[in-house]
């Protein structure tokens, strides 16, 4: 978003900013001209009036055009932007730009600077410079300053780290040009944002992290819990609130620690709450960095759900899991190659109790970490021979392990994808399948398409006709850039999942969008509630009859949004006339924006992939 948003494109804003609704979050964010304070769609405050509004589409430009982050909605914790284009280089490579200034590695690199960014990207700092300024509308290093200042932010306010460390976690030279940075940019001391910080030392420390709604929780704990190596990682069971833990190990910025966390959904706040221990305090912006990964928190639902939904329509809420660490993602990759889901895990349980290291955790269950690409370079084929791990997936397992130990492969989101696939591939016993996997989890590629999967054939109908990959291929351009989404919609859909959704197989036309109109919602809502989502009750369905309007024949809970979340629009603007003016205002702008045409978009056509 530049600094002169379209009337429509503002008038969105202020629909989404009105309703708060969380699907928006870290979408864009509002500067207040009468109090200098800018905030996500979501925050709590009265609504401004629409004449002290201004909207950005992202905290950094916020910040440079003067505005200070809110203190009660706190914009730290909004999940992150992720923009895809297949056909715009320049688009790539400044999103690569941002991926890597994302990265707390980068921010705990004090000399970081445009040139040595452009050198890792492979261009000129002064074409960087210009693309880079172009997509965001700030300078690479303004960028990084906003990153580092809200992540500093929030350790003072969620942790009690001291000043002095909070100030090195998040990438400051020093505590004077932090503090310098802090007062200029907020016109507060650091220590003014200091709460009462977490509970006794051993307790841990805990966060939320911001995600926007819709999320399909149960099938993700489903597919953790079917994946959990032991004594690593465990899932505790629970229809929507189960819990995640595990064992960690974190190398950031020249420190190594370990540790542990724990992470369990709060739905009604479309939060995350993540426990880590005192080990990996220190490491913990890259610590929520990894778990933002490994649990999607920073996709965009309705960008998705635009390309997808026609052929996934029960897949709206499904994520891709990515991972807490690339190298243990690859391993059990290839431990899972042509073997079943529970044998992969077997396998990985038996590897970890042979080399992992032990680890003293407070957590019953918990007990080992995950072998390090060292020790595993080191085995010998008879020890892994000895697990049960068959002789061509030894020497990949090796070769893997010593690519990594030397530095040669970095498996995480922000690597080169082509150039780390085709890394992946010149390694023995690692083909298609298992580079475009790792893609989809280890490097967070959202267009990752492993095209051979036979599960992924007989999910979209193509198993036993002649050259199914090169079919699934074929047709799967037109889920692009969401392949990952559209492979982990199609598994979902298989008999053997629990969770089954259903799928529009490849020959038959598509599921057309919900219709205007017999769907029109009176107010601000999603889509009709399932069993996984069950709505907030207290809202009704217009179930007239096209043409007609006038009170609802029937009342149905109809959206999947926490109970007591939602909120009412007024009738006018809940008419099909008025919506479809909006609909049709604001679609024109979605290229730039790549939202949704309303806040109730389930009434309008969806808007066409960013
Ligand atoms: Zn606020």
């Amino acid at each position: 978003m530049d600094d002169t948003p379209t009337a429509a494109e503002q008038d969105a804003c202020y629909l989404a900013l009105k309703a708060r609704d969380a699907r928006f979050d870290g979408r864009f964010f509002t500067g207040v001209t009468s109090t200098g304070i800018y905030c996500p769609p979501v925050c709590s405050v009265r609504t401004p009036k629409r004449e002290n509004c201004r909207f950005f589409a992202h905290a950094a430009r916020a910040e440079s055009a003067g505005f200070r982050p809110c203190l009660r909605c706190r914009p730290e914790l909004a999940p992150g932007t992720v923009h895809w284009s297949i056909q715009d280089a320049s688009g790539i490579l400044a999103q690569q730009a941002a991926r890597l200034l994302d990265d707390p590695d980068a921010w705990a690199d004090t000399d970081l600077s445009v040139q040595a960014l452009a050198d890792r990207l492979g261009v000129s700092d002064r074409h960087l410079r210009r693309i880079f300024e172009a997509a965001f509308g700030v300078t690479p290093m303004q960028y990084l300053q906003t990153r580092r200042l809200l992540t500093a932010k929030q350790l003072l306010a969620d942790t009690a780290l001291p000043v002095t460390q909070v100030a090195l976690c998040s990438g400051f030279a020093s505590v004077r040009r932090f503090n310098d940075a802090f007062v200029a940019h907020y016109h507060l001391s650091p220590t003014q944002l200091r709460r009462a910080g977490n509970g006794p030392a051993g307790a841990g420390t805990t966060v939320r992290l911001g995600y926007r709604p819709p999320y399909d929780v149960p099938t993700l704990g489903d597919f953790l819990r079917r994946r959990q190596v032991h004594p690593v990682e465990l899932v505790t069971p629970g229809a929507a609130d189960w819990r995640f833990a595990r064992t960690l190990r974190v190398q950031s910025g020249g420190r190594a620690a370990t540790g542990w966390l724990q992470a369990q959904f709060d739905p009604l706040h479309a939060q995350l709450v993540l426990q880590v221990s005192d080990g990996v305090r220190e490491v913990l912006p890259t610590v929520i960095r990894r778990v933002r990964q490994a649990f999607d928190l920073d996709a965009d639902p309705s960008a998705i759900n635009a390309v997808l939904h026609a052929h996934f329509p029960d897949g709206d809420g499904l994520r891709v899991p990515g991972c807490f660490d690339g190298f243990e993602l690859a391993v059990r990759a290839v431990l899972g190659q042509q073997i079943t889901v529970a044998a992969a895990r077997t396998l990985a349980q038996r590897m970890v109790d042979r080399f992992g290291e032990p680890l003293d955790t407070m957590l019953p269950g918990l007990s080992r970490l995950f072998p390090l690409p060292g020790a595993l370079a080191q085995a010998s084929a008879d020890a892994l021979g000895a697990l049960g791990i068959v002789r061509q997936r030894q020497r990949a397992i090796q070769a893997l392990a010593q690519a990594v130990a030397c530095g040669a492969l970095r498996l995480s989101a922000s690597t080169d994808v082509p150039s780390t696939i085709a890394a992946l591939k010149a390694l023995p016993g690692i083909g298609d399948w298992t580079a475009q996997y790792i893609a989809m989890r280890a490097l967070r590629w959202p267009d990752a398409f492993p095209a051979g999967d036979v599960a992924l054939h007989k999910a979209l109908g193509v198993q036993g006709q002649p050259h199914p990959a090169r079919v699934a291929e074929d047709r799967s351009a037109a889920w692009r850039p969401w392949r990952s989404y559209a492979v982990l919609r199609a598994w979902s859909s298989l008999p053997n999942n629990p969770a089954r959704k259903k799928v529009t197989p490849l020959n038959s036309p598509p599921t057309s969008a919900r219709p205007i109109s017999t769907a029109r919602w009176g107010r601000s809502c999603w889509r009709p509630p399932t069993s996984a989502w069950p709505g907030c009750g207290s809202m009704t369905r217009n179930t007239n009859p096209p043409g007609k309007t006038g009170p609802s024949a029937t009342t149905t809970p109809c959206c999947n949004r926490p109970q007591g979340s939602c909120r009412r629009i007024s009738t006018a603007r809940a008419r099909s006339s008025s919506c479809r003016w909006t609909c049709a205002a604001v679609r024109r702008s979605s290229n730039r924006y790549g939202m949704p045409c309303c806040t109730y978009p389930t009434a309008c056509a969806p808007p066409t992939a960013p």
